[in-house]
């Protein structure tokens, strides 16, 4: 599942693309795939005729910003992709295209998602401001604080690998980067939040930003579906230190990398380093 860094990279990919353009016409080919309150006819008949001011993120939502006020939302899930280009994209990568996006330059957006978890969604301003309300702060946010992750940690029971990956406690973390993040920390996934003291959550803070920071250059992790735009993969599945290592040594000590189950997700952690 695309978390921060995949989710902004894609967003980087599209926003200087599609900031300006006009939304000309718009083919549904999986129905499934609008979210509500639309089905895919009053989806497309609301987005015709839209322009895209620009591409924006929150957490692991990517925002197309209408003029007029609304928002569409994407939803990537697992398999959801973009591609951009004037002719249909490679049939091999794009085999389950179940949206195109014509525009006014020519070029059409063509959404693929095989599995279709995740889908698109159109809002009004307020019914996505009431949405936002819920989510946590953005931990790459310059004034995003080892204070305001202590918050959000301090009164919790749940393990602290579950309650990183909780969207209303800090936005965009999800499995791969919190385990990478408490593996970086030396902090044991099972222990519950507000068990964690304050140097345990000053290095977690720091873990969690530098993971998020050093993916986002690398663009991303492809670790199974994740691309970016037209294909585009990331790198950072080679920097990986725990997630997906079952068994193998630890970068660290050469004790193997475990792997539990935590909340019906894997963690994989170094039962040597992180405590
Ligand atoms: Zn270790």
């Amino acid at each position: 599942m695309p978390e921060l860094p995949e989710v902004e990279t894609i967003r980087r990919d599209l926003n200087p693309e599609l900031a300006g353009r006009v939304v000309t016409g718009v083919a549904i080919q999986q129905a499934d795939i609008v979210l509500p309150p639309d089905d895919a006819t009053s989806f497309g008949q609301r987005l015709e005729g839209r322009r895209i001011l620009g591409v924006g993120r929150r957490a692991k939502y990517l925002l197309f910003h209408l003029e007029g006020g609304s928002v569409l939302q994407v939803q990537l899930r697992m398999t959801g992709r973009f591609a951009l280009g004037r002719t249909e994209p490679d049939p091999v990568e794009f085999r389950h295209i179940a949206a195109r996006l014509r525009l006014d330059d020519g070029r059409t957006l063509f959404y693929d998602d095989v599995r279709r978890l995740g889908g698109l969604r159109l809002l009004e301003s307020r019914e996505w401001e009431r949405q936002e309300a819920g989510l946590g702060p953005e931990p790459l946010e310059p004034g995003y604080r080892a204070v305001d992750l202590e918050r959000a940690l301090a009164t919790t029971r749940a393990p602290v690998k579950n309650a990183l990956m909780d969207q209303r406690r800090v936005a965009g973390v999800g499995n791969i980067y919190a385990s990478e993040a408490l593996f970086r920390a030396g902090v044991d996934p099972r222990r519950p939040g507000r068990d964690l003291d304050r140097a345990d959550l000053k290095r977690l803070h720091r873990a969690v930003r530098q993971v998020l920071r050093e993916a986002l250059r690398d663009a991303g992790t492809s670790f199974r579906n994740y691309r970016a735009v037209n294909g585009r993969s990331g790198s950072f599945q080679t920097s990986l230190r725990v997630y997906g290592r079952q068994g193998e040594p630890c970068r660290r000590c050469g004790s193997p990398i475990e792997r539990i189950v935590q909340a019906g997700r894997s963690t994989f952690y170094c039962p040597s380093c992180q405590h």
